[in-house]
């Protein structure tokens, strides 16, 4: 079988190139004679990589020299617990749009005055709160967004107002995909299996000032300080997953950057969308003014019609249309490795599907 149309939540797709590179020095890395797998993370061969990597998310994200990079392990829900270990002290409001969101929450709860500063949950995370409605305590430690929610396929269409307190975002399902600015932010991080690379690797971008604040009792391995003193490499990092984001981020900036991949985003989801908005087979779950760019969430007439709806399209080569456990339904995932070509395949076959009855 050949290469599919893989619209999967992440791990997602993946740049063609970026896994033809791999596997064209997979063995061999550059005349080296190992793999990169096989490498000492303290070598120079993989500093070099490492650094590169590191380079890369912070020429594509524009980070400015008093922001700290780190890599780690773990996933963004580790750092649901990272964040408060590492920042909280008299309180801090969460904006509750979706179910990663509301997780993050009630991890802090474990440790601190962590409290909904706004919340969709009663509307079953339709839509995500405006930054506006967002009731920060101007003395909060910080206030935790979630731009972008993988599950009910919705974008929080704009960020708390600041009042001085430092905004922690968890960009997992949308970072790299358009341009933030990344001054608007104390922290961000990501996991790295949708718009980053393969699972197992996490980003934290983190403003220098908000460094050297962590509780005693946090581990040493979630110490935002520790681990920037270390150069992100305290213990043995995720070498293979650094080294493919590394390619991943090459085919970003050969295709033109954040900016010119957030107008194929922007593209891409408007197609599906305009579909969707057409039909009167399939029905979007977001509302109109929260809808993600990246996930896109929509349902048949049935639950058994969405499965129906998945299994046909499976055998037409779109794969992984089936939404989240907790929701169901359907959700195409348009992370920046889904061609256009891909979204528009998606479309015919749908348009085809419902001529079909
Ligand atoms: N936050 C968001 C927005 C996510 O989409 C996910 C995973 N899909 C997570 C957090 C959890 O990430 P991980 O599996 O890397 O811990």
């Amino acid at each position: 079988m050949g290469r599919v149309y893989n619209f999967a939540a992440g791990p997602a797709a993946m740049p063609l190139g970026a896994l033809e590179a791999a596997a064209a020095e997979l063995t061999d890395f550059r005349g080296a004679g190992v793999s990169v797998m096989e490498m000492p993370h303290r070598s120079g061969a993989y500093r070099a990589i490492f650094d590169e990597t590191i380079g890369l998310i912070r020429e594509l994200m524009g980070v400015p020299d008093h922001y700290r990079v780190l890599l780690a392990q773990g996933g963004a829900t580790l750092q649901f617990a990272a964040v408060p270990l590492n920042l909280l002290g008299r309180g801090a409001d969460y904006v509750d749009s979706g179910y990663f969101a509301h997780s993050a929450l009630s991890e802090a709860m474990k440790y601190g005055a962590a409290r909904s500063a706004a919340s969709t949950r009663d509307q079953g995370y339709r839509r995500a709160p405006e930054g506006s409605e967002a009731d920060v305590d101007p003395n909060a430690d910080y206030v935790h967004v979630t731009t972008n929610n993988t599950i009910y396929g919705t974008r929080i269409p704009s960020l708390p107002p600041g009042r001085g307190v430092p905004i922690v975002a968890d960009m997992s399902s949308n970072i790299l995909s358009e341009a933030y600015d990344v001054r608007d932010f104390g922290v961000i991080y990501a996991g790295a299996q949708k718009n980053i690379g393969p699972a197992g690797l996490t980003v934290i971008i983190v403003r220098e000032d908000l460094l050297g604040r962590a509780r005693r009792e946090t581990p040493k391995a979630m110490d935002w300080k520790a681990m920037d003193e270390a150069g992100s490499m305290l213990n043995t990092p995720p070498t293979f997953a650094v080294y493919m984001a590394g390619l991943c981020l090459k085919w970003l900036k050969a295709r033109g950057g954040v900016e010119a991949i957030q107008r194929e985003n922007l593209e891409k989801s408007r197609l599906l969308y305009d579909c969707l908005d057409r039909s009167e087979r399939f029905v979007p779950y977001a509302d109109a003014g929260s809808r993600s760019r990246m996930n896109v969430t929509f349902r048949t007439e049935s639950d058994a019609g969405d499965e129906r709806f998945a299994a046909e399209a499976e055998r037409a080569g779109l794969v992984n249309l089936r939404g989240h456990r907790l929701t169901g339904g359907i959700r195409a995932s348009l992370y920046n490795a889904m061609p256009l070509e891909g979204v528009r395949a998606l479309v015919e076959f749908m348009e085809e599907y419902e001529r079909r009855g």
